[in-house]
């Protein structure tokens, strides 16, 4: 009987392969004391191990392909500022030397110490911290394990064709594990928003996590498929019967992509004429030749966030302007929406920013936010923006915009830059389009007011669903209840669409719910004119655009608006994505 186990799937990819299961951190850390003489020999023990440690991390760093440095890189950096810590080296040794205990139950004692303190904070992002912690503290246990039995070093294993089942995996194992040809991995812990996750998606890794039971249900060298969008893995005895699935999946997929593909130089269109703007939401200039091999309109949404991942000082203005205009340039002529930084909360990468131990770091000084109380940051980034737009089409977005204050700060800040501008004779595009992002339930009931004064609006649904229904959109506990279709979150939608066309100015999505193909036709019909996309959806979602019509959708829509009862609701989109 085959048998179908269901995680959250954060990297896009089905593939085939034999289970490998990674086992980790599982040696029982003895507690010894020693004797007078063995102290010093012991701290010389414990800073070897360090050694090894920053050593191996350099190493693997050293593996990361090219075009993928920056964003991977940092996770590791973050490691290794860690082994460099005082907490991570001094406490240990103040052990070895106060206490005279061995090397192994100092760093035990230490990683207990660190863990309970980030543990009383209570927060998502700090939680993914205490994992790093325990991560950096293992990897130095295992060294000092394996220089008794003669020697650590980076372990060279081939997993070519294997699936990865592990209850965790640090950057440093994700990197490894790419490096090793590994096929696609499964972990027990992790969201979609984990260091595990982002790292997948950078290195194309097809991964599903979240799957509690991952190492119960999934044995060593076990034939299984998994399927990194859809969050599923499917196990069956029969491997002949697996492999033919496998090997129809790839068929279907190809035919699928083959006629995507013929649609790229068709406009996208309903049948009743209504036209519709298809965009790319990206991270990196390395997508850029995904945008136009999709003939996407332009990028939608280019975070900036990663400028930080690696230094909590950030990118300068001179290193900003010099991206945003390589990007300008790679676009050719298409427009970029560049979101000024959405540092915070799940974005949060600087342990030390004091934002960072908030009670509720989702409600507290994040993006925009931050952004106003820290203007020469935000200034700088300005600057870059309209100095690039000198180059091309530029947008600039505002990230959670929460009340009308805030829009007037940044509107007069982008003013003064312009001033400024303009009195060192230093070119920028006057006309640039300013527009904010619609993320939290009282802009998108307001949103009139902000579509008065701005140019465009675009809908971010990751964190309008977060805010609406109160879950923390990286808290896997809660993952359930994230959902995309509860009422509340299509009225504010259809709200804040409303208020877009009657103040006469666009209103787009840049959140995931527009990039789920199942959801075109809702959103369609709720009078959404512009999609910005995984550059991989595009095309499938221009198909269904250029089979439906537009006023038929609305119609039907009224009566999904008008249901109360979710699961009617599921229903109904399911019936009229289907129809
Ligand atoms: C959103 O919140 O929908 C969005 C696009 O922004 P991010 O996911 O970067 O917070
Ligand atoms: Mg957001």
């Amino acid at each position: 009987m085959p048998m179908i186990i269901n995680g959250i799937g954060v990297s896009r990819g089905i593939t085939q392969g034999w289970i490998h299961v990674l086992k980790r951190g599982e040696t029982a850390i003895a507690k010894r004391t020693l004797e007078p003489e063995e102290i010093e020999p012991e701290v010389e023990r414990l800073n070897e191990a360090l050694e090894e440690a920053r050593k191996q991390l350099r190493e693997v760093r050293d593996m990361v392909p090219e075009n993928m440095r920056q964003e991977v890189t940092g996770f590791l950096d973050a490691h290794l500022l860690m082994l460099d810590d005082s907490m991570l080296v001094d406490t240990p040794t103040e052990i070895i030397r106060n206490q005279h205990y061995n090397a192994e139950w100092a760093l035990q004692d230490t990683m207990e110490q660190l863990v309970a303190v980030f543990e009383s904070m209570k927060d998502a992002y700090l939680r993914t911290r205490k994992n790093d912690v325990q991560h950096v503290i293992r990897k130095v246990q295992e060294n000092l394990t394996l220089t008794d039995s003669g020697g650590g070093g980076v372990q060279k294993r081939d997993l070519t064709g294997r699936i990865v089942v592990a209850d965790d995996l640090t950057p440093a194992d994700t990197v490894l594990i790419q490096h090793q040809n590994v096929a696609a991995f499964v972990t027990q812990f992790g969201s979609s928003m984990s260091h595990t996750a982002i790292l997948a998606r950078s290195l194309q890794i097809p991964a599903v996590v979240g799957l509690h039971d991952a190492g119960m249900l999934l044995g060593d060298g076990e034939l299984v498929l998994v399927d990194g969008h859809g969050g599923t893995i499917l196990c069956a005895e029969d491997a002949n019967w697996l492999v033919d699935q496998y090997r129809e999946h790839q068929r279907v997929e190809q035919e699928r992509e083959e006629k995507l593909m013929a649609l790229r130089d068709k406009p996208t269109i309903t049948l009743d004429k209504e036209p519709i703007t298809l965009k790319c939401n990206i991270d990196l200039i390395e997508e850029i030749p995904r945008v136009h091999e999709v003939q996407a309109e332009g990028v939608g949404l280019y975070r900036t966030e990663f400028f930080y991942l690696d230094r909590p000082e950030g990118a300068s203005a001179d290193e900003q302007y010099e991206v945003y205009r390589d990007l300008v340039l790679a676009l050719d002529g298409k427009p970029l929406t560049i979101r000024t930084l959405d540092l915070g909360a799940d974005k949060e990468f600087d342990p030390d920013y004091e934002g960072a131990i908030s009670p509720n770091p989702a409600l507290g000084l994040r993006a925009i936010r931050r952004s106003l109380q820290n203007k020469p940051v935000f200034l700088a980034q300005l600057r870059a923006i309209l100095r690039a737009s000198a180059h091309g089409p530029v947008h600039v977005m505002l990230p959670m915009l929460t009340n009308n204050s805030e829009l007037m700060q940044s509107l007069a800040l982008i003013r003064d830059c312009m001033k400024e501008l303009e009195n060192e004779n230093v070119p920028y595009d006057p006309e640039l389009k300013i527009g904010g992002m619609i993320e939290v339930p009282a802009a998108a009931i307001s949103a009139d007011v902000f579509a008065r004064h701005l140019d465009f609006l675009s809908i971010g649904t990751n964190d309008l669903i977060q805010y609406t229904l109160a879950i923390d959109r990286v808290d896997d506990q809660v993952h359930y209840l994230f959902d995309p279709l509860h009422p509340a979150v299509l009225f504010l939608i259809h709200h804040t669409i409303r208020a877009g066309r009657e103040a006469g100015k666009p209103v787009g999505m840049c959140g995931e719910m527009a990039s789920n193909p199942r959801l075109t036709r809702l959103l369609v019909g709720l009078g959404l004119s512009e999609f910005s996309v995984h550059p991989g959806s595009l095309l499938e979602i221009k198909q269904i655009i250029n089979h439906a019509s537009s006023e038929e959708l609305q119609k039907q829509c009224q009566e999904i608006l008008a249901c109360t009862q979710p699961e009617q609701i599921h229903d109904m989109v399911e019936a009229l994505a289907k129809s």
